[in-house]
């Protein structure tokens, strides 16, 4: 067992709240391309760190992060370095 598996996390629900204030669409239904191994997981299936600064969000395949998201009083800062791509369903246009 490594040290990432021994942190409490949440599934990915956890980001649905934060996001919803920069996405109108539900981003735990988006599918994400984890640019460490390749998975792609539904945003609802990523591991959720809360102790971080911000929310964490690492890949349930290979722990490569794949989402930071900080929230100031000001500003949200969006890290997807470690995705992809993102694939959010949407109605059509
Ligand atoms: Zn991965």
């Amino acid at each position: 067992m490594d040290r990432l598996e021994t942190m409490d996390y949440e599934d990915g629900n956890a980001l649905a709240g934060p996001l919803r204030e920069l996405f109108t669409a539900d981003v735990t239904s988006a599918a994400g391309r984890c640019a460490g191994c390749g998975h792609t997981a539904v945003v609802a299936d990523l591991r959720v760190y809360a102790r971080a600064p911000g929310l964490v969000a690492r890949c349930p395949s290979c722990d490569t992060v794949l989402l930071r998201f900080v929230r100031t009083p000001d500003a949200a800062w969006l890290d997807l370095r470690g995705t992809v791509y993102m694939r959010v369903p949407m109605s059509p246009a």
